[in-house]
């Protein structure tokens, strides 16, 4: 493929150089089982607890509360599943209409008649038209037999960023379980988990500069843990499976990465941001900011470009090799806008127009000149075939 404007680092990220080289022992001559008795075995145990050891810094936690996993989906699973076994007498999940299918779609599965046990209720919270949440309607929606609140740290779409930390406290108070979905906070917004209410996290490898394929849960110390997978004695008995090595290390070299960078997304990667989402908001009439400006990721613009639609977008801005995404998914043949946009009450003509542009440390200046070049024309040239026949 030609060369490519990669403007969706919210759906993953490319593998930095170092991550790559840093993984490549572990696929080649270091294949040892990390369980193994034998030197062989030993030295690939060492490197899976230097990763540990490793993520753990990034996140402000001591090394034993990380649990490494497949990707922040099991990670989600393996949190709010935990907590319902944990507390069996409590039957009520409390989470918002904003999150992340890997906790939404659990909690339908969960207290809609999924595979699990039934009887279990469910409150998902709203939100307002930027996004936000209401910490008052937090604080009514928590009750005594409140499982787990599970709210996530950013959200993936729009980049919004909600008060886990004032949630956590609130739950803390009440003796409830809180977990946060933190997939796409970590590596971009620093925090210190041991200053934290927070009983769980969890993080994607693939998000921050790792090879898809690990993620990790933090679990406090001291809270109880009821694992996923069961067989083996892996992760100290938390998650059975034997290791994967090699995106484990590569895991724990993006997380020294991500901590080495973490200053520069506050600079560097905002002002690009804000670069790309001011000259585009001014250049293309009826565009929109979707979600907060006050409180939201330094890499994430959602902008909607009123009675056009995203996909259309999408595909003009693949000609030029921009890689973006756009807040409608196909289901059952028609485009639906996401349930993101839905929440925050954003009008159709507008959620079926929008775009995430979301940026990395790896994003150059030369690169968003380049989109703010080409997208007004595509704009202005979807404007004129749109039925709406706006400009
Ligand atoms: N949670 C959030 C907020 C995400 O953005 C994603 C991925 O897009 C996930 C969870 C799932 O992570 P993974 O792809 O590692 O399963």
């Amino acid at each position: 493929m030609s060369e490519i404007i990669y403007l969706d680092n919210n759906a993953t990220t490319a593998v930095a150089p170092e991550v790559r080289e840093a993984m490549m022992p572990y696929l080649t001559e270091l294949y040892g089982n990390p369980s193994s008795v034998h030197r062989f075995g030993g030295q690939v145990e060492t490197a899976v607890d230097r990763a540990r050891q490793q993520v753990a810094e990034l996140i402000g936690c001591e090394p034993d509360e990380i649990i490494f996993t497949a990707c922040g989906t099991e990670s989600d699973n393996a949190a709010i599943r935990s907590a319902l076994a944990t507390e069996p007498d409590k039957c009520h999940l409390v989470t918002t209409r904003v999150e992340h299918p890997a906790v939404r779609n659990l909690c339908h599965d969960i207290t809609h008649g999924g595979p699990f046990r039934s009887g279990y209720r469910l409150t998902e919270l709203g939100v307002d038209s930027q996004g936000m949440l209401d910490l008052q309607e937090v604080g009514n929606a928590l009750s005594p037999d409140t499982a787990v609140v599970s709210v996530m740290w950013a959200n993936n779409e729009t980049g919004v960023i909600y008060p886990v930390e004032a949630i956590g406290a609130m739950c803390r108070e009440n003796g409830i379980l809180f977990h946060t979905d933190a997939v796409q906070a970590v590596g971009k917004v620093p925090f210190a988990l041991r200053d934290l209410p927070i009983d769980m996290l969890s993080v994607s490898g693939h998000k921050l500069h790792a090879p898809k394929g690990v993620g990790a849960l933090y679990v406090r110390r001291g809270v109880r843990f009821e694992p996923l997978l069961k067989g083996g004695h892996q992760e100290r008995n938390r998650r059975a499976g034997t290791e994967a090595v090699a995106n484990i290390v590569a895991f724990g070299a993006a997380a020294e990465l991500a901590k080495k960078n973490i200053a520069l997304e506050k600079t560097q990667v905002a002002r690009l941001r804000d670069k790309l989402e001011a000259g585009l908001l001014a250049s293309c009439p009826n565009a929109i900011r979707n979600g907060t400006a006050e409180s939201r990721l330094p890499n994430t613009a959602n902008i909607s470009f009123e009675y056009i639609e995203g996909e259309s977008i999408l595909l003009m801005l693949d000609e030029y090799g921009i890689c973006a995404s756009s807040g409608s998914a196909c289901t059952t043949g028609s485009l639906e806008p996401s349930h993101v946009l839905r929440a925050m009450g954003v009008p159709y003509t507008a959620a079926h127009g929008s775009i995430r542009f979301s940026l990395s440390v790896f994003t150059t200046e030369a690169e968003v000149e380049k989109v703010l070049e080409v997208t007004p024309p595509i704009i202005k040239r979807l404007r004129e075939l749109s039925p709406f026949g706006r400009d």
